[in-house]
């Protein structure tokens, strides 16, 4: 179990299509520890591959340690099945691009199929805060980041609030 270094956008490798987890070895278990140690570490409570510099398929999340009790998950080539037709705008951060807060329209729940560390196939459906955070983390997954669901006015605010934020 070790904490990792998290990459900064604009990191090509958070830009990167990842490719699915052909099976769940102990590499990919440990690889699934280090995320969560990481996630706790930053502190977040979503962390995907990619983040770290994997170009694989998964993400770790947790979208209630911050208030409650720790509930971490991982999922391994998960896939939004179903999704509402009704969008809520959320202020989310990003810990590749930490300082700011960007506000994204998302669907308000999702249902998502993914392969647990037992190799089982599982589905759930998500709502709220663990809603945004699903689909946060598998934009990770095709490459999106935050500033990619901006429209070209407010991306340039945001990206000059990060360089001023990091600088
Ligand atoms: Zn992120």
């Amino acid at each position: 179990m070790s904490v990792r270094p998290i990459l900064r956008w604009p990191d090509p490798r958070l830009s990167q299509h990842c490719a699915p987890v052909a099976s769940v070895t102990p590499e990919i278990e440990t690889l699934a520890d280090d995320m969560l140690d990481t996630m706790y570490a930053a502190p977040g409570r979503g962390l995907a591959a990619p983040q770290i510099g994997v170009l694989l398929r998964l993400f770790v999340m947790d979208a209630t340690w911050k208030t409650g009790p720790r509930t971490p998950q991982v999922l391994i080539n998960p896939d939004i099945t179903a999704r509402s037709e009704t969008k809520v705008v959320t202020g989310e951060g990003c810990l590749s691009i930490p300082g700011v807060t960007m506000d994204i329209a998302r669907p308000d729940w999702v249902e998502v199929a993914w392969t647990e560390r037992d190799g089982t196939r599982q589905s759930g459906r998500f709502e709220g805060f663990a809603a945004v955070c699903v689909q946060h983390e598998l934009d990770h997954l095709d490459g999106v980041v935050t500033f990619d669901r901006l429209s070209p006015e407010a991306r340039q605010t945001a990206e000059f609030a990060y360089a001023e934020a990091v600088r």
